[in-house]
C-alpha cells in the first residue's frame, strides 16, 4: 500500500546494460550482446552467449516509485496493476510452462516467436508478462519529450515527422478494441512500423498480425488507466506521451539495426 521506492536492482541492471552495450559496440562485440533481440530483429549475427535482452520468466522490480509517474499515471494504479495484474501474469506463466515443459533458457522471446505450439493460458500469460516488463521499462518519471539521433531520423523518414508519427500510434491505442496494445515495431526488414494487438498477443508472436520486435508498446487494457480517467481512453494516451523514456526505446533500435 505504500509509496516508498521499490528496490533499484532492475535500474542498475538497466545502467549496466546500456554501459555494457556501449563498451560493446565500441570494441565491435555486437554478436554476444542482445542476441535474442538481435534474432528476433532478423540480424545476421548468430545467438551468443550473452542473453542480455532475453526477458526473464519472473517479475522485475519496477524501476521506480508506484506514485512515480503522477499526475499521468497514478500511484493506485501503478500498485495494482504491478501487484495484481502483472504480477499475476508471470505467476500463470510459470504455472504454464511447468505444465507444457516449455523451454526457458533462451528468455521469453523465443517462447513468444512459437507460441501457436502453447496453450492459449501460455499465449495470454506469456504475451501479458513480456509486455507488461516492456512496458514498465518504456516510462520514466520524467520522459525525454521526443527520441533523437537514428530513431528520431527513422521516424521522420517512415512516418513524415515525429507529430505525424504520435497521431498514428495514438489512433492504434484509441482504436483497439477492447483491451490490448499500441506497438512501435522494427520489422525483419528493419523498418519500423506501428501495429496494434488484442488482448496480450504482441509482435513477437508467430500468430500477430504485423510481426517484428517491439520497440515501445502501450497498454490500453481498462485496467491500465480507468481509474484515473475512466472511459476517457485518449486522454490517458495524451498523458501517456510524458512518461516515454525515449532513451530506453532508442537503445532497443540501436540493437535492431546491427
Ligand atoms: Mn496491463
Amino acid at each position: 500500500m505504500s509509496d516508498s521506492p521499490k528496490p533499484l536492482l532492475h535500474a542498475d541492471r538497466r545502467s549496466f546494460l546500456i554501459t555494457s552495450t556501449k563498451a560493446a559496440l565500441a570494441i565491435g562485440a555486437g554478436s554476444v550482446m542482445g542476441s535474442s533481440l538481435l534474432t528476433a530483429c532478423g540480424s545476421s549475427k548468430p545467438a551468443g552467449g550473452g542473453g542480455d535482452f532475453r526477458t526473464p520468466f519472473t517479475q522485475q522490480p519496477l524501476p521506480y516509485a508506484y506514485n512515480a509517474l503522477e499526475p499521468f499515471i497514478d500511484a493506485r494504479t501503478m500498485e495494482i496493476h504491478y501487484t495484481k495484474h502483472a504480477a499475476g501474469y508471470a505467476s500463470n506463466l510459470d504455472a504454464a510452462v511447468k505444465a507444457e515443459n516449455a523451454p526457458t533458457d533462451a528468455g521469453v522471446e523465443a517462447l513468444l516467436g512459437k507460441i501457436s505450439k502453447y496453450s492459449e493460458k501460455m499465449r495470454n500469460n506469456a504475451g501479458g508478462h513480456y509486455n507488461h516488463e516492456l512496458f514498465w521499462q518504456s516510462m520514466k518519471a520524467k520522459g525525454e519529450g521526443r527520441p533523437e539521433g537514428a530513431l528520431a531520423a527513422a521516424i521522420e523518414t517512415q512516418f513524415k515527422s515525429f507529430g505525424d508519427f504520435k497521431l498514428q500510434f495514438a489512433d492504434a491505442a484509441k482504436t483497439r478494441f477492447g483491451s490490448g496494445w499500441a506497438w512501435l515495431l522494427v520489422d525483419s526488414n528493419k523498418k519500423l512500423q506501428i501495429s496494434s494487438t488484442p488482448n496480450q498477443d504482441n509482435p513477437l508472436m508467430d500468430v500477430a498480425a504485423v510481426k517484428g520486435t517491439p520497440l515501445l508498446g502501450l497498454d490500453v487494457w481498462e485496467h491500465a488507466y480507468y481509474l484515473k480517467y475512466q472511459n476517457k481512453r485518449a486522454d490517458y494516451i495524451d498523458a501517456w506521451w510524458n512518461l516515454v523514456n525515449w532513451s530506453f526505446v532508442q537503445d532497443r533500435y540501436t540493437l535492431c539495426l546491427r
